[in-house]
């Protein structure tokens, strides 16, 4: 997916500071963190949201999410974190390639 952010990240295309990679996903900073960590994690493969990627491949899913625990453990978390996903327009996803957000490094506030 040529016009897809991330896609073009993981093409190498558009830089971004990676933190992780596994031969099947890729985290890296987020451009406008909003904690003192604030990785974003990636399958290499482009799927939409959580629920595409949860349909077409659990295990790819599984692999996305171990690798969100090794990000925060590599990031020193050990206060605790977040991982969240928006799906769709009401959670407010900007980007159309499913991504978990890694947050921490300070105490997080309610959701909602
Ligand atoms: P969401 O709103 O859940 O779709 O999250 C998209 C996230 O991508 C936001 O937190 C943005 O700050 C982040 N983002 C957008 N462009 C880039 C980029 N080029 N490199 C890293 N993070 C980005
Ligand atoms: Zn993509």
């Amino acid at each position: 997916m040529s016009d897809c952010l991330f896609c073009r990240i993981v093409s190498g295309e558009v830089a971004a500071t990676a933190v992780h990679e596994t031969g099947r996903t890729l985290a890296f900073r987020d451009i406008g963190p909003q904690a003192p960590t604030h990785v974003l994690v990636i399958p290499r493969e482009h799927h939409p949201d959580v629920a595409a990627l949860s349909d077409a491949d659990p295990g790819l899913l599984a692999e996305v999410l171990g690798a969100a625990v090794a990000v925060a453990r590599q990031e020193g978390l050990t206060g605790g974190y977040r991982l969240l996903t928006n799906t769709g327009e009401d959670a407010g996803q900007t980007v159309h390639h499913v991504h978990v957000h890694v947050l921490g490094g300070r105490r997080l506030g309610a959701l909602g």
